[in-house]
């Protein structure tokens, strides 16, 4: 078993200013300045604890490079990629709905998805068995005429694309457990039925107005978009839940040639964007089905590329618990966290959890075969 893995430290030069969480702060405000909530530091201790554990020694590395602007507009309108090469060349700015850079951000946008670009061709001609692009900014939410989100490209989407274009693949299965909605995906394969786009997420969270159960794919693409509504407070066994009654369900009817996965982990219990309760064994029983789907549906081929994801502390441990699971690597390291997580009430499965999957579960009669 090989385990791709993309890492560049230019990744973590993202720079997304002086804020108080995301809201604008200081000058005449009532707000004291702070870090920005997308900064490196939950990403970077991830890779951290890889590298002192000696995991990402027994991993492939995967070279990054930069996305060519052909690539990006492959789903990105041009006039969008220009507006943010200009502010990337004068001070940075903002590419649209909270999504703050520095000057220079557009060549490490580009450079993330570069990354996710190397990992999905290294997977798909089987350099690799499967794979994890650590990259940054991240991408679900940005829209093809602006960034969104925290997000300047839509990394996963622009992948999905290269690959389908590329390479001799047909049809791909995108599976988002980031927390929040993954808005920008769904509606660039909105109407496409090659490419099964499923979102769990935290209901109403973010974008609020997006992700609703009705948002099941139209024209030819109908049937082919899930969203998992699951609500607040819910945590390890609802998204197990989700996954037994709807992810793989519905992987076994589309019956995808790659799988690929939009990694946050902001529905970890620890974080601060959030009100999920979800911890490393989670992330890890996720993987291991995923997994199991994949070796029996398209030689185990599976690429993971990371959104969200704020808490510093608990963020390693879910990444961990996710690379040990694809490479097979055992560190017998556990999420520290997991015994008080445990502990809350969401933790095992409620009946109104049980009812809002249920209700998503129903959609898999929906996907054309
Ligand atoms: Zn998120």
């Amino acid at each position: 078993m090989t385990t791709g893995f993309v890492w560049n430290e230019r990744y973590m030069w993202h720079d997304t200013g002086s804020f108080a969480n995301f809201l604008p702060a200081g000058g005449t405000s009532a707000i004291q300045p702070h870090i920005h909530i997308e900064n490196a530091e939950a990403k970077r201790r991830f890779k951290n604890l890889l590298d002192v554990l000696g995991v990402t020694d027994q991993l492939t590395k995967i070279k990054s490079r930069k996305a060519t602007e052909a690539e990006l507009s492959r789903v990105h309108f041009k006039e969008y990629i220009k507006q943010v090469q200009v502010m990337s060349g004068a001070d940075g700015g903002d590419a649209g709905g909270l999504t703050p850079f520095a000057k220079g951000g557009f060549d490490i946008a580009s450079l993330a998805v570069g990354g996710v670009i190397a990992l999905f061709d290294a997977v798909m001609n089987g350099e690799v068995d499967n794979g994890y692009a650590l990259v940054r900014p991240p991408g679900h939410h940005a829209l093809p005429d602006q960034g969104f989100g925290f997000c300047i490209f839509n990394n996963i989407a622009i992948g999905i694309k290269h690959i389908q274009e590329t390479q001799n693949v047909s049809r791909v299965a995108s599976i988002d457990w980031d927390v929040h909605h993954g808005n920008g995906t769904q509606t660039v394969f909105y109407n496409d039925p090659s490419v099964l786009t499923i979102s769990m997420h935290q209901s109403g969270c973010y974008p609020h107005d997006s992700g609703k159960l009705e948002e099941n794919g139209e024209d030819n693409g109908q049937g082919t978009n899930i969203n998992i509504n699951i609500p607040p407070g819910a945590g390890h066994a609802a998204y197990l839940y989700a996954f037994e009654r709807v992810v793989i369900p519905a992987l076994y009817k589309f019956k995808p040639n790659l799988i690929v996965v939009a990694s946050g982990f902001d529905a970890g219990g620890m974080d601060p964007l959030a009100r999920m309760l979800c911890d490393g064994e989670t992330f890890r029983k996720m993987t291991k089905m995923l997994k199991s789907a994949a070796d029996e549906l398209c030689e185990g081929k599976v690429a993971m590329t990371h959104e969200g994801g704020y808490s510093p502390a608990h963020v390693p441990f879910c990444g961990l618990a996710v690379i040990e699971e694809l490479s097979g690597i055992n560190t017998g390291v556990e999420d520290p966290f997991q015994p008080s997580l445990s502990g809350h009430g969401g933790y095992k499965l409620l009946p109104h959890q049980i009812e809002m999957i249920d209700a998503a579960g129903k959609l898999i009669d929906n996907i054309p075969t």
